[in-house]
């Protein structure tokens, strides 16, 4: 199995061969099709498996393909439990997609929150965010969801561990419906169980 095989495009791929990725890890094997097909997905994967690319690479791919960002309103949404993890998957976002025009911002709280406004406001196509410091840019009318078309929940578990719920209800329904959904957590029973049935309803699921 190789990332040609899985529908990724060249300028995907040669990321990848400067990354010194060989071939695609279990749960990107599994994922990278589904979401290249617009399945929504809620995966059980742990940190190490390479699930960050799984769902960061087919994301990118189909963004590439659609239309250019416009305002302030976003095309995808990265929800993360962490400034360190909304840090990592920036990165990630960077790298994979260093040779696509795509723009990506990381935003979490203790930080200067009129910095992270300016960045908005030129447009940004792929948002990682920590809930709180979302929905504070949301409120504050800096940010818009429109043209939202993914949204991805990372670490749902750890999400609401550290009792986010809330927050990501109040994020959820200023959504637009017609989205494409995916939801990784280390686990998928009990309180993240409920949050999957009720954000995805048809989703698909991939374990590894
Ligand atoms: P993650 O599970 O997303 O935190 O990724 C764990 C680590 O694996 C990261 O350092 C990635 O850069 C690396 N990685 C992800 N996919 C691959 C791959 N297909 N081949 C080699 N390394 C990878």
């Amino acid at each position: 199995m190789s990332f040609a095989k899985l529908g990724l495009s060249d300028s995907i791929l040669k990321a990848l061969t400067d990354s010194d990725y060989q071939k695609p890890t279990e749960i990107q094997q599994k994922a990278i099709p589904l979401i290249l097909k617009g399945e929504d997905i809620i995966a059980s994967a742990q940190t190490g498996t390479g699930k960050t690319a799984s769902f960061v690479l087919p994301m990118l791919e189909l963004l590439n393909n659609g239309d250019a960002v416009r305002g302030r309103s976003i095309r995808a949404l990265i929800l993360v439990p962490t400034r360190e993890l909304a840090k990592q998957v920036d990165t990630s976002i960077q790298r994979y997609g260093k040779n696509l025009n795509l723009s990506s911002l990381a935003i979490y709280g203790g930080t200067d929150i009129d910095a992270d406004k300016e960045k908005l406001a030129k447009g940004i196509d792929i948002l990682v965010a920590t809930p709180g410091r979302l929905l504070d840019m949301a409120y504050q009318r800096n940010l818009f969801f429109n043209d939202l078309e993914f949204l991805v929940l990372d670490e749902a578990d750890k999400m609401l561990d550290m009792g986010f719920i809330d927050d990501l209800n109040k994020i959820i329904d200023r959504l637009p419906s017609d989205r494409q959904s995916m939801l990784f957590s280390a686990t998928l029973d009990g309180k993240v169980r409920y949050l999957a049935d009720t954000v995805y309803s048809d989703a698909v699921e991939v374990k590894v």
